[in-house]
């Protein structure tokens, strides 16, 4: 039988550590430059690249990691060193992952790469499914994809919002439906190739905080893509959408359902992002704390400051651990009976948000100016609680799993 443990192997901390030093000599020292230029920052996304940490062989070793820590313990690191800039080096990861989950083997080889490019030439992707009207409420998307059989292409229209790197991707993934009657059932993914006509951004958000990370509306007007562009191919398609309509006339609830859980398995990196934030701005207060006298003695010395710091740390630790086991549950196919996934964002997002206002309050004035990093980090860890599915839409999917019942 394994040993329990819950130390990281020497591997892993080889990983961890290589990963910090990034974070801590060339993100950190960057982010407050790239948080006031609202823009991608290529030269860090190709430094990252230089050293193999941009790229798909990297993500690939973490996300087959056998312990699932592989991936919490990058998003920590790199989101420790800023949220805006790191999200503009594993952005692209959502929409590779999005393939390597979907896609054949010949789509994965032919357009993986085309996401990342080269040292010498970097590539963002975007994955491209909110849209306007369908931000929670996944199955009322619009964007249609109709199939053109006389020249097997499919034809795409609609318009995408909030997508990371909209319109600025050399790949997107963009999700229409296929069938309008099957809700989330009737969706599929497709790759947009570079410079595909029709593909166009449309705004670009002037954001509250991750505002190193370009986010942005993607509009598409009779996009036509090559048939092999549909992932998994026509025939696992048809497939699919058979089973989704017998399912549908058995009850179509259990149809809405099962596309919750898809999500699942990708929130607690979300989770871990969330953790390197809190921690970042944790050990800002911390030593801020210690360091700041009033009253001829440092504030850490009343309770009152100290007492914030404990329950600071503490629930970064409690996030981490919900974190790594919705992780290791996953990786290792243990299925998700309690929303675990959902459990471990919901926490490790809140206690950013909770963290990152109380290192504010510790740092008194200068914790609400830019000369220190904590307003920052706190302006980002705003998007925690929203994107990969709001608190709100956790708590309703914990609900729902415990239950059972189809709670509104
Ligand atoms: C910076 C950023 C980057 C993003 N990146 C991407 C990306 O790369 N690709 C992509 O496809 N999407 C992306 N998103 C979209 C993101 O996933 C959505 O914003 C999110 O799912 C919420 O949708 P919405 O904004 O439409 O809010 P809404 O769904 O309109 O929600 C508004 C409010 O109503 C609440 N609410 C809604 N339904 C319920 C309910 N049933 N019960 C209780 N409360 C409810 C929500 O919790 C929220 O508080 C990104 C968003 C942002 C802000």
């Amino acid at each position: 039988m394994a040993e329990f443990t819950m130390e990281l192997n020497d591997e892993q901390k080889e990983v961890r550590d290589w990963i910090h030093g990034f974070a801590a000599d060339v993100v950190r020292p960057a982010a407050a430059e790239w948080d006031e230029r609202e823009e991608t920052p290529w030269p860090v996304i190709q430094e990252a690249a230089k050293i193999g940490l941009y790229s798909l062989d990297f993500y690939a070793q973490q996300f087959f990691d056998p312990t699932g820590l592989g991936i919490p313990m990058t998003m920590e690191e790199l989101f420790w060193g800023d949220a805006g800039i790191a999200l503009s080096i594993v952005g692209t990861g959502l929409a590779a992952v999005g393939v390597l989950a979907n896609g054949t083997e010949e789509q994965i080889g032919t357009w993986v790469p085309q996401m990342y490019g080269d040292a010498n030439d970097v590539k963002v992707a975007a994955f491209c499914s909110s849209e306007p009207d369908a931000g929670s409420d996944v199955a009322s998307m619009r964007t249609r994809a109709v199939y053109d059989e006389a020249k097997d292409e499919w034809v795409l229209n609609g318009t995408k919002t909030w997508a990371t790197n909209g319109g600025i991707a050399n790949v997107h993934v963009v999700v229409a439906v296929v069938d309008p009657e099957l809700g989330s059932k009737g969706h599929a993914s497709f790759i947009v190739p570079p410079n595909t006509p029709g593909l166009s951004q449309g705004q670009k958000f002037k954001k509250h905080g991750i505002r190193a990370s370009h986010t942005a509306e993607v509009v598409l007007e009779d996009v036509r893509v090559p048939g092999h562009c549909l992932l998994g191919g026509k025939g696992k398609l048809d497939e699919r959408l058979a089973r989704a309509r017998e399912k549908a006339k058995a009850g179509g609830e259990r149809v809405k359902n099962a596309a919750m859980a898809t999500f699942e398995a990708s929130r607690p990196a979300v989770g871990a992002m969330a953790v390197g934030t809190a921690r970042a701005a944790y050990e800002e207060a911390l030593e801020y704390a210690t360091t700041r006298e009033q009253f001829g003695r440092p504030i850490i010395d009343n309770q009152g400051v100290a007492f914030q710091l404990a329950d600071m740390r503490t629930q970064i630790d409690a996030a981490r651990l919900l974190v790594w086991r919705a992780s290791w549950m996953a990786t290792t196919g243990k299925p998700f009976t309690s929303a675990e996934g959902s459990m471990s964002k919901l926490f490790a997002s809140e206690t950013a948000k909770k963290v990152t206002a109380q290192a504010i309050q510790i740092l008194g004035g200068n914790g609400f100016t830019r000369e220190y990093p904590v307003e920052r980090m706190h302006r980002d860890a705003a998007i925690y609680t929203i994107f990969e599915g709001t608190s709100e839409i956790q708590r309703l999917v914990i609900a729902r799993t415990l239950s059972g019942m189809p709670i509104r």
